[in-house]
């Protein structure tokens, strides 16, 4: 990165002084002409004025000598300097006057001419006129050294050089500065990112002060919680079904081996321990589910997708999937639903949490096998109250603490008709926690106990 700024940098340098070096040189000369060609029409003007003496154009030709080191002469015919009233040597005077001559030819009223004259290493640019002066006839000289320029643009090609190297220097060393300072923080976000991939998930982006890379550690950060989430599911996962798998398999392999070499040609025996292989095989699937979504709800890989929807609908069609219990096993679910009642929420979460309510009041009902359910619009709370309710013995003090945790069983193993796994409250409790919906339970020993949730009426 420094080196392109430093390239950058020499580039502009190298331009600046091509084009001072091309432009300068040539602008001060043609700017030297111009002034002598104003002094040269300004010295005709006032010769050519009637009403100014001689003693004028000689003020006015020291004038000049004086303030723009434009030399003017006024020569005779002869060759004589008749102006300015300075002694200058002959052998000086000389080659000028033959110079003049040259290039202006015959005298010829108004004829002027403009040529560059070296003596010397002194060049100078000249323009003269052939002038009328009281009556008489002159010539008239106006010069101006150019090879002094010369001298000045090579002044300033050192100063130039000079400059331009000082400027290279600092420009390198702005340069290097700041693009450490940029590549700092990306080095260290690459070095961050090299033991993130390592596997260490410990490790943070770090923002810098620049916009850019401060979003590109944001993007990053977050990209580095989506790989732990997932992470820890897997890990989870693993755990989950390392643990609850053994037990049914085990299971299913000790009574396989029983049909195989005891109860084989016991008809009796053999249905009874067929029946304990396919509820263990229903409890395997059953457990799998469970275990799929409630690693990945905790995990937070799956995404609440809020929508308005039917829940009275939605309900019912959970009770649907219990008809089975009250057609073979005498169960009765009574009902207590308001119609149409529509909330906002993630439909086939809430399908989740009313399953796995109803299956535990259907779980741990009392001797009447009854269960009730409630949906009902509370105006005042501006809630949807949904509540189901069991006959059951009611949920201990100190068990109410845990029932909400993962894996979570009570001790007492009465039959149940559906098969619980210990995750089901767990689901409901961290989907309702993601919405942020009120839920909960009232229970009494011996009476039974009522779970409810409130959900929002859209
Ligand atoms: P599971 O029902 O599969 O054991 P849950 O997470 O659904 O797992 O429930 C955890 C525990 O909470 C249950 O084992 C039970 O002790 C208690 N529980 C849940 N629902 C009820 C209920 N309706 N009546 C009494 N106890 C309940």
């Amino acid at each position: 990165m420094w080196r392109y700024f430093t390239f950058f940098a020499l580039g502009v340098i190298a331009v600046i002084a091509l084009v001072c070096y091309g432009i300068l040189g040539s602008a001060v000369t043609s700017q030297a002409k111009r002034r002598v060609r104003s002094v040269g029409s300004d010295m005709l003007g006032t010769i050519n004025n009637p009403d100014l003496t001689a003693a004028d154009v000689e003020q006015k030709i020291t004038d000049y000598a004086l303030s723009d080191s434009v030399d003017v002469f006024i020569f005779d015919m002869d060759g004589n300097l008749e102006m300015p009233y300075i002694a200058l040597a002959e052998e000086k005077i000389a080659p000028v006057y033959e110079a003049v001559n040259k290039n202006l030819g015959e005298w010829a009223e108004g004829k002027t001419a403009e040529y560059n004259s070296r003596s010397g290493n002194r060049t100078t640019f000249n323009f003269a006129a052939c002038v009328t002066l009281d009556g008489t006839q002159y010539k008239l000289l106006v010069r101006y050294p150019i090879s002094h320029i010369a001298e000045l643009v090579k002044k300033m090609e050192i100063y130039l050089l000079i400059v331009g190297l000082g400027a290279f220097v600092i420009a390198f060393l702005i340069s290097y500065t700041l693009a450490n300072k940029l590549s700092g923080p990306l080095r260290e976000i690459s070095g961050t990112a090299q033991k993130l991939a390592a596997g260490n998930y410990d490790v943070q982006f770090n923002s810098a002060q620049y916009a850019e890379i401060a979003r590109l550690s944001d993007t990053l950060n977050y990209m580095k919680d989506e790989i732990e989430k997932s992470e820890d599911f897997r890990k989870e996962l693993l755990a989950n079904v390392s643990h609850d798998l053994k037990t049914p398999l085990t299971m299913i392999k000790a009574y396989a081996s029983m049909i195989k070499e005891i109860s084989g040609n016991d008809p009796e025996k053999r249905d009874k321990h067929l029946d304990v292989i396919i509820d263990e095989a229903d409890r395997l699937t059953g457990l799998v589910n469970d275990i799929l979504s409630a690693s990945k709800i905790t995990a937070g890989l799956e995404q609440v997708n809020k929508k308005v929807f039917n829940l009275t609908e939605l309900l019912y069609g959970v009770i649907n999937k219990f008809s089975y219990l009250q057609e073979t096993q005498g169960y009765s679910i009574m009902v207590d639903v308001e119609a149409e009642l529509y909330t906002l929420a993630d439909e086939e979460h809430v399908y989740q949490v009313i399953y796995n309510l109803i299956s535990n009041a259907v779980n741990y009902t009392g001797e009447d096998k009854t269960i009730y359910v409630s949906l009902k619009y509370n105006a005042e709370e501006q809630r949807i109250n949904f509540a189901v309710r069991d006959t059951g013995k009611g949920i201990d003090e100190d068990e109410l603490a845990h029932i909400w945790d993962r894996y979570y069983r009570s001790k007492d193993s009465h039959l149940r008709p559906v098969k619980g796994t210990g995750l089901g409250l767990n689901i409901v409790k961290v989907i309702l926690q993601k919405h942020g919906f009120n839920f909960g339970v009232r229970t009494k020993q011996g009476e039974g106990s009522t779970f409810y949730v409130d959900f929002p009426r859209a």
